[in-house]
């Protein structure tokens, strides 16, 4: 996606030689004008294929995820890195490990918000070792239910993230691809 790439040109940044901070337009400041863009070539992408809600996970896939949810008119259901008070019943659970924060947290949705006729479509900002969306992978099959793919905005190619989601045999789409991080240069995959 040709807007998405320009962007990460432009103002992406690089810490060390494996995380790409893109906090100017999706981690903490949000272009919502890109994300809308976004979410809506999404929906394009996934557009008949019988997907009935969109998963994320908390926080960074929430904004490009509500407009796919909305531009295919689906329900979107935002997996939680933790349980709460109001969340502590009823619900499915998996270890995940976190890329960026190297500790693990206990991904979590409420059995409220699936069902075994559901067909989903998972929606995250980077894809690095698959470890995020292996682990939504994990909630939907243990409600028995069935998975669309995995749309990312960001894959980074030289992490084993996509081989592993294709292993277990769920059609990846990322809108940018960097295929290496040089010491000053983002390099990206054709
Ligand atoms: P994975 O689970 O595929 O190893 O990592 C994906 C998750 O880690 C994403 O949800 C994202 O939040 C975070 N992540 C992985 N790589 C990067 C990166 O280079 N930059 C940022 N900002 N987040 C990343």
């Amino acid at each position: 996606m040709d807007a998405l790439k320009e962007r990460i040109k432009a103002e992406g940044k690089l810490l060390g030689e494996d995380i790409l901070k893109v906090d100017s337009f999706i981690n903490h400041q949000v272009d919502v004008e890109l994300m809308e863009a976004i979410g809506r070539d999404i929906a394009e992408h996934f557009q008949g294929q019988g997907v009935t809600k969109i998963f994320t996970i908390e926080s960074s896939g929430i904004a490009p995820a509500v407009f796919a949810a909305r531009y295919m008119g689906v329900p979107l259901v935002i997996l939680k890195k933790r349980s709460s008070k109001t969340l502590s019943q009823n619900l499915w659970q998996t270890e995940v490990i976190s890329y960026t924060k190297d500790v693990s947290y206990e991904l979590t949705l409420s059995k409220d918000y699936i069902s075994d006729q559901d067909h989903i479509l998972i929606v995250d900002d980077f894809l690095a070792n698959g470890e995020a969306a292996t682990g939504a992978l994990r909630l939907i099959r243990k409600a028995h239910a069935t998975v669309a793919g995995l749309a990312v905005l960001i894959e980074k190619v030289y992490q084993p993230g996509r081989a592993k989601l294709e292993e277990q045999g769920v059609a990846v789409y990322a809108q940018t691809r960097i295929s290496h991080c040089g010491e000053h240069e983002i390099v990206f995959a054709e």
